[in-house]
């Protein structure tokens, strides 16, 4: 039972904790010394793929190497780490390619203060159509403003 506790408790920490750091890496890396990589995603797509896409990529292949290891030493914990990325790799998807980017046409009316806050904060990032003065670098988490602006 404990174990189980303690799965759920680090796939819960593993999405938080990734949200942290695709901040950081979309603040200091991606708008950074990777912003020729990045820069695809502030620019109109053309087709249905862009360059950027392979951040998504990158995570997806330590989700794989975290099952990996923790399969082949029956480590339960890797395994959680692993879900948990896994998890936030579809949140992730499901918030700002959806949700925001409308990839995959759906939700695009929704009223939930939540979904309109996502949209607003992100939209104020890509503004910005430069490396520097971005502002708002999360994916899922959103200031308390957007979100009592969106009621
Ligand atoms: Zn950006
Ligand atoms: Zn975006």
């Amino acid at each position: 039972m404990i174990d189980i506790v303690l799965a759920i408790g680090l796939v819960i920490s593993t999405v938080i904790g990734m949200e942290c750091i695709a901040w950081t890496v979309h603040k200091y890396l991606m708008h950074g010394p990777l912003w020729f990589i990045h820069k695809t995603h502030h620019q109109a797509r053309k087709g249905l793929f862009e360059l950027n896409d392979i951040f998504g990529i990158f995570f997806a292949i330590i989700a794989i190497g975290c099952f990996v290891q923790g399969i082949t030493t029956d480590n339960s914990l890797m395994i959680s780490i692993g879900v948990g990325i896994t998890l936030y790799g579809f949140l992730y998807f499901f918030a700002h390619d959806i949700i925001v980017h409308q990839r995959v046409k759906m939700f695009a009316k929704s009223t939930n203060s939540y979904i309109l806050a996502l949209k607003k904060a992100h939209r104020i990032h890509h503004k910005t159509l430069t490396k520097k003065n971005a502002e708002e670098f999360g994916f899922l988490f959103v200031k308390k403003e957007y979100i009592q602006r969106s009621k």
